[in-house]
């Protein structure tokens, strides 16, 4: 059955809306908006900015400088944050990281740690992937072998986001040759100013820099660098992951960009009218429309769930499958709508001092970017291929 919010549901979310309207930079918002990545510093500010209200780290136990929120409250908040065009929160440390501590972790690195990913004083990245093991990251060769006191970490990570900008990475690495690959796996917490570690940009398709190769050559890191236990990696890897779909998603995001798309495709004449009135693109919004209705219904159930205290089993992989595939479909859309305007404001070429405005309207700024990057969606976090395997055989027995 369908969720109805409550008056009060809709006094908080309205709260939640004045404060970030209140205090969000206009310049940071224009740039999500246009799917580009704000910097470091802007997004450090938002996030001291949202710590200092108390609303840091609605998923986190209030304990920890959690709100205290219900699973409806955090849902709004999060709808809210995105519609109104704020950064999202540093989710490596926040919604990766921080639940696999809490739950594993020593009170001194809890101590050390969760206020740092709080304040984004402290930025993380996550070092799993490797040329030869993604969708297989069992089968990972960065190695660490312990001398002394010491874990000494040699190998190689890949596509690990933000890394350039990091102050730390949670890293897995092969500790030990069990008989069972994902039995000889630990994780170990790092700083990237260690030496050794050596970060080399990769550029994407939309000439971004995001993603990186890291490379670790004798790389020293203190005994107590691993989380939990050593060899139980794979453990703890699996419950992060977990974590990192449910917040792929991105159902706030898809909700703003169903409206901003009909309210720029109500700017772009058509047959007399405009496109917002057009037979195609309204039957192909309501069919994403639809399908996003779906998704949300979907997130609050699993939310009141865990809420509840039950495990997320195989929606967590769902929703990671249907909420990348509504963000690839109104990717598409966007550029069926203003791709061509998109190109406007492709960098090189553009003579300085241009005044693109009077080209295309904004809304098009980095469209074709945006197509080109959101590629991704259907790749990270576990490609869908890979996550419909997993509901195939947990939920389906095949
Ligand atoms: C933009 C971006 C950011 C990323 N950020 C990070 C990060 O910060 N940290 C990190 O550790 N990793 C990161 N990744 C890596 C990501 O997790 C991997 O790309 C992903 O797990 C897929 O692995 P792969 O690229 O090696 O592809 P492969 O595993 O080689 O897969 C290639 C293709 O084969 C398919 N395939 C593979 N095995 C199967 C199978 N058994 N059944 C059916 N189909 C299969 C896949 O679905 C895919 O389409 C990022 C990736 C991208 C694109």
């Amino acid at each position: 059955m369908a969720y109805q919010y409550t008056r009060q549901d809709l006094a908080f979310a309205e709260e939640a809306r004045q404060f970030i309207r209140t205090n969000l930079d206009a310049g940071v918002k224009r740039k999500i908006l246009s799917n580009q990545l704000p910097t470091r510093a802007e997004r450090e500010a938002w996030q001291k900015c949202l710590a200092a209200k108390g609303w840091g780290a609605p998923s986190w136990p209030v304990e920890y400088g959690g709100t205290g929120w219900n699973v409806v409250q955090r849902h709004l908040f999060d709808e809210v944050l995105t519609e109104e065009g704020a950064p999202g929160y540093p989710v490596f440390g926040m919604t990766m990281l921080a639940p696999v501590l809490m739950r594993f972790g020593t009170q001194q690195q809890k101590d050390e740690i969760l206020p740092a990913i709080l304040s984004m004083d402290n930025f993380w990245c996550q070092g799993f992937s490797e040329p030869d093991a993604g969708s297989d990251l069992a089968s990972l060769k960065a190695r660490a072998r312990l001398e002394g006191n010491e874990w000494v970490i040699n190998g190689q990570k890949i596509w690990t986001t933000l890394a350039h900008e990091a102050d730390k990475i949670f890293l897995l690495v092969r500790t030990s040759d069990a008989p069972k690959k994902q039995l000889g796996l630990s994780i170990l917490l790092l700083d990237m100013d260690t030496p050794g570690v050596t970060v080399r940009p990769i550029i994407t398709i939309d000439g971004h820099h995001e993603v990186n190769e890291v490379f670790f050559d004798d790389v020293r890191v203190s005994k107590d660098s691993m989380i939990g236990e050593e060899g139980k990696g794979w453990t703890y890897a699996k419950y992060l992951l977990g974590h990192e779909r449910t917040s792929i998603a991105r159902i706030g995001q898809s909700r703003r960009e169903l409206g901003r798309l009909r309210a720029t495709a109500a700017k772009v004449p058509w047959k007399g009218g405009t496109l917002a009135e057009a037979e195609h693109f309204r039957r192909r919004h309501a069919q994403i429309a639809i399908r996003h209705r779906v998704l949300e219904e979907t997130t609050l159930r699993l939310l009141e769930k865990v809420a509840a205290g039950e495990t997320s089993g195989a929606e967590a992989n769902l929703l990671k499958i249907h909420g990348s595939e509504i963000q690839l479909d109104l990717a598409e859309l966007w550029m069926d709508v203003v791709g061509a305007y998109s190109f406007a404001y492709a960098q090189a070429g553009v003579p300085a001092g241009a005044h693109l405005e009077q080209v295309a309207p904004w809304e098009a700024d980095y469209v074709a970017g945006a197509y080109f990057n959101s590629r991704k969606v259907a790749i990270y976090g576990g490609s869908n291929e890979i996550q419909r395997n997993i509901i195939a055989k947990a939920e389906l027995g095949l």
